[in-house]
């Protein structure tokens, strides 16, 4: 049989651990066999960015820039343990953050739904895709531990010459202060990768602050949104069908757990991290999480939510075996071959992923399926694979459905 051609380079990262074995494995059962596969590879394992002192990361990143989809594996992002472990020059940053910022991105999560792994909120029959802003507020944060009687100021002082100067508090005694900012260009970044992902994916988009009370912080956000909205997307979204709304995050948070689901809800930092956490937890696994960083010009980089697994690893070293749930990672896979065949113009790959899909899907639907997934299934008699024997069992399904 032949196998499907590509024309543009997909940029894949290699990364680490029990993910770059599972990656190889992808590869091998499930992808070479069908494609005349073409990527530019970048081996963003933690060895070889030690080795190129991380320019390997930022030349994956320009390198998704100029072809548009990248695909990724989880990466080690060295702490102390590691600085020894792998005898680094010194502790790199995440690839994920430099990733991010070179691409200026938001991060899109959505949960794979399958029978059998019921939410635990029973009313979500569809995906709830977060998008968590990626910048700025209390992770950019400064803050004081104020050591007693005094006054506390926020002052601006422009390159004007001119100055604004707000009282914060009048202190009796101990307490603490913390300025944090944000920028209308990341804002607004933020803002067109969400609606750009909302017509791709044809979903409806909620946005929620709480502007309430943060008159004019959280207010910015909020005009932001509506100011673009308004001028570039209103029509593209009325011609699809998809709305936009805004909402106080209170209220959001209300109707998120009442709603189906089906939708995507763009968080700003501190909130996305915590409800897209709150998210992947009610629909049941990490390892059924995907995640697309979209930058603000249309490019995508595809990977799994989850880390490279390193307590399976070790068990996989000491030639024990492991039962590593790969489904998350094969959809990086699929979602970027998808949106390269999208581009591109290649209907057979475009059909591929979503046979792909579907067969990692009915392998779990059918009983086949690793650990950790047979422990919150509701399957009577589940198959528990090994993590080579799961590829391979998808392997089959896939056969089966052609
Ligand atoms: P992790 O790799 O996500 O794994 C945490 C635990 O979740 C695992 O020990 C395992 O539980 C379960 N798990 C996660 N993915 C699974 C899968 N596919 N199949 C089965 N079980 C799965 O997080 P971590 O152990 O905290 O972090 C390990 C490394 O990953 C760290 O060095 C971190 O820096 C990195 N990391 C990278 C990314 C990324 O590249 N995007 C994201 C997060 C973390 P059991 O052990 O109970 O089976
Ligand atoms: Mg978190």
């Amino acid at each position: 049989m032949d196998r499907i051609r590509m024309t543009t380079p997909l940029v894949e990262m290699d990364g680490d651990e029990m993910t770059r074995i599972l990656w190889q494995m992808i590869k091998d059962h499930l992808i070479l066999p069908y494609i005349d596969l073409k990527t530019e590879y970048y081996d963003l394992g933690l060895e070889n960015r030690n080795k190129t002192d991380d320019k390997v990361t930022v030349d994956s990143a320009n390198a998704t820039l100029k072809y548009g989809v990248a695909v990724k594996c989880a990466t080690i992002t060295p702490n102390q343990a590691r600085m020894s472990e792998y005898d680094l020059k010194q502790m790199w940053k995440s690839p994920n953050g430099t990733i991010r910022s070179i691409l200026d991105g938001t991060v899109f999560r959505a949960p794979i739904l399958v029978k059998g792994i019921i939410p635990y909120v029973s009313n979500w029959t569809k995906p709830i895709t977060i998008a968590r802003h990626a910048y700025g507020d209390v992770y950019k944060n400064v803050e004081i531990r104020v050591p007693g009687k005094g006054k506390a100021y926020l002052v601006f002082e422009g390159e004007d010459g001119n100055t604004i100067k707000e009282t914060i508090h009048e202190f009796d005694g101990e307490g603490i202060i913390q300025g944090i900012h944000n920028t209308d260009k990341s804002i607004s970044s933020f803002a067109r990768a969400c609606f750009n992902y909302a017509i791709d994916t044809k979903q409806d988009l909620w946005f929620s602050s709480k502007d309430t009370i943060s008159k004019k912080y959280d207010h910015r956000f909020k005009d932001i949104f509506e100011e673009i909205y308004n001028n570039e997307y209103k029509t593209k979204f009325e011609e699809l069908g998809i709305e936009y709304f805004y909402t106080l995050i209170d209220d959001a948070v209300a109707r998120v757990i009442r709603s189906k689901g089906g939708f995507i809800w763009a968080c700003k930092n501190y909130d996305g991290d915590v409800m897209s956490d709150m998210v992947a937890t009610a629909y049941g696994d990490l390892s059924m999480m995907t995640s697309v960083l979209v930058s603000p010009s249309g490019v995508y980089e595809y990977e799994a939510a989850h880390g490279t697994v390193q307590r399976h690893y070790y068990k996989h070293l000491k030639g024990e075996e492991t039962s590593t749930n790969s489904i998350a990672t094969i959809f990086a896979w699929t979602g970027a071959l998808r949106k390269r065949a999208e581009l591109d113009g290649i209907n057979e790959l475009c059909e591929f992923a979503d046979k792909l899909e579907k067969a990692c899907i009915k392998t779990v639907e059918d009983g086949k399926m690793t650990k950790s997934l047979s422990l919150i299934s509701t399957c009577k008699d589940p198959v528990i694979l090994n993590s080579e024997d799961f590829i391979k069992a998808i392997a089959e399904t896939f056969e089966s459905l052609r």
